[in-house]
C-alpha cells in the first residue's frame, strides 16, 4: 500500500506531519512510503533523512496525490486537491469538519475515506493517537511561557537582601488538557495558581497540581460521554463571569482555554472584567482561533485593552515545531499501526471499530460518522 506524506502549504505552519523515526516504523510494517520533497525542512530534517529509513522522495505533488492509497498530512487539505486523489483513497489529517462543509462535501463526492483526527473518541485505546491532547498539551505550556514573557514581573517568590518579592498570580480558565499543562507549567515557574472549569470533576486534578479551584455555583453543568463540556445557558454564563471577576482582577496572568466540541468557543471574559484587572497584567486567549474566550482578542496579535495585554497568538504548538512534530508524527504513526494488517501489509479500515466509527467522516460517497451527522443536524 502506498502512503503519501504531503508537505504543509498553510502559510506560517512550521510543524511537519511525519518525521523520519515514524517513517522508519511504517516502512518496517511493509508500507511503501513516498514523501514530498522538502517535507521536514522546517524541523531541519533533510530529504536524505527520510530516504535513509526507506522512503522515496517525489518532487511532483500532483503525481504523489494521484498514486497514493493513503494520504497523510497535518492540516486539512486545500479543497482543489481532493479531486486529484484516487477514489477510495484514505485521507488522514486534522479536518475541522464542522467549519469545512465544502471540503467535506468534496471528500464525499470524490469517494475519499476521510478521517478527521479531531473526531477520534477520547478513549483509553485512542490516547496514543490523540493529536488534540498532544498539541493542546504543548499549547498550554507555551501559553504560560508567552504570558510570562509579556509580564513585567517574575513568577516565583524571591526572598533576597533587597526584600521579598511576592509570587505572581496566574488564573487558568478551562481545565482540559491545555489547562492542566498550563497549571503545571505555571506552578513549576513558582506562580500562585487558581483555576476554574464548568466540569466540577476537574477540581481534584487542579488540587493535585498544587493549584486552588475557584468554586462557582452554576447549577447543573455536566459533560458529554466523551468528557466534553456542555454549553452553558446565558444565565449560567453571567453567573460564571461574576464568580470569576475577583480571580481575574487579582491575577497577573489569565490564561483561557475553554472550548466546546463542534461549536464556537464560549465568550467568558468581557471588557468590564478586563477593566477591573491591574494595568500591566496579561491575558492569553488560547481559544482565539475558534472564536475567542476574551472580548477584543485578535488572531495573531497582542493588543492592549485598558492597560492589559491580550495575547491572541495562533498555533501555539507551532512555536515549538520540533516537539509538536515529534508528537503529531507519533500519533499518526500509532493510528496507522493500530489498523495495519501485518500479514497482508494493508491498512484495515474496520468500519465496525469505535475509533473509525467516530472519526471517519466520509466513505464510499456518503457521510459516515454518526456523531458528525448528529451534530450537523442540530
Ligand atoms: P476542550 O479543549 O474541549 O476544552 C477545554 C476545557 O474548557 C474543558 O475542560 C472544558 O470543560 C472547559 N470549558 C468549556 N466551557 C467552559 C467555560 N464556560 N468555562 C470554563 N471552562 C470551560 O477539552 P480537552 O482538553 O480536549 O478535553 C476534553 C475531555 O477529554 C476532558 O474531559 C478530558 O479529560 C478528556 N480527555 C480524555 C482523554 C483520554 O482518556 N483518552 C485524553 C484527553 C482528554
Amino acid at each position: 500500500m502506498k502512503i503519501a506524506v504531503m508537505k504543509e502549504t498553510f502559510e506560517g505552519e512550521t510543524r511537519v506531519p511525519l518525521i523520519p523515526p515514524t517513517v522508519d516504523k511504517l516502512v518496517k510494517l511493509g508500507a511503501e512510503v513516498e514523501f514530498e520533497a522538502g517535507l521536514g525542512a522546517t524541523c531541519r530534517y533533510e530529504d536524505a533523512d527520510y530516504e535513509s529509513v526507506g522512503a522515496k522522495v517525489n518532487n511532483d505533488r500532483k503525481d504523489l496525490l494521484q498514486t497514493a492509497d493513503i494520504v497523510l498530512r497535518l492540516r486539512k487539505p486545500p479543497v482543489e486537491e481532493v479531486e486529484l486523489m484516487k477514489k477510495g483513497c484514505i485521507h488522514v489529517s486534522y479536518l475541522d469538519p464542522f467549519n469545512e462543509l465544502e471540503l467535506v462535501e468534496k471528500m464525499k463526492d470524490c469517494s475519499i475515506s476521510c478521517v478527521s483526527l479531531e473526531m477520534l473518541p477520547r478513549s483509553t485505546v485512542a490516547q496514543k493517537m490523540d493529536v488534540l491532547s498532544s498539541q493542546a498539551n504543548l499549547g498550554g505550556y507555551m501559553a504560560v511561557i508567552i504570558g510570562t514573557e509579556q509580564l513585567d514581573k517574575i513568577l516565583p517568590m524571591m526572598t533576597t537582601p533587597a526584600g521579598t518579592i511576592k509570587p505572581a498570580r496566574v488564573f487558568i480558565i478551562g481545565v482540559g488538557v491545555a489547562g492542566l499543562q498550563a497549571i503545571a507549567t505555571a506552578r513549576r515557574l513558582g506562580a500562585r495558581v487558581e483555576a476554574f472549569d464548568t466540569r466540577p470533576v476537574v477540581e481534584e486534578q487542579v488540587k493535585s497540581l498544587g493549584a486552588k479551584f475557584v468554586k462557582i455555583d452554576l447549577g447543573e453543568t455536566g459533560q458529554t460521554k466523551d468528557g466534553y463540556a456542555k454549553e452553558l445557558t446565558p444565565e449560567q454564563v453571567q453567573k460564571q463571569k461574576e464568580g470569576m471577576a475577583k480571580a481575574c482582577a487579582q491575577a497577573d496572568i489569565v490564561i483561557t482555554t475553554a472550548q466546546l466540541f463542534g461549536r464556537p468557543a464560549p465568550r467568558i471574559v468581557d471588557r468590564a472584567m478586563i477593566a477591573q484587572m491591574q494595568p500591566g497584567s496579561v491575558i492569553v486567549d488560547m481559544a482565539v482561533e475558534t472564536g475567542g474566550n476574551v472580548e477584543g482578542s485578535e488572531v495573531g496579535k497582542i493588543v492592549e485593552i485598558d492597560g492589559v495585554k491580550v495575547v491572541g497568538l495562533a498555533n501555539l504548538p507551532g512555536l515549538v515545531p520540533l516537539t509538536a512534530s515529534q508528537m503529531y508524527s507519533s500519533n499518526l504513526g500509532n493510528f496507522i499501526d493500530h489498523f495495519w494488517n501485518k500479514e497482508e501489509k494493508i491498512f484495515n479500515l474496520d468500519l465496525e471499530d469505535e475509533l473509525i466509527k467516530g472519526s471517519l467522516i466520509t466513505h464510499n460517497g456518503e457521510l459516515f460518522s454518526e456523531m458528525y451527522k448528529s451534530i450537523m443536524k442540530k
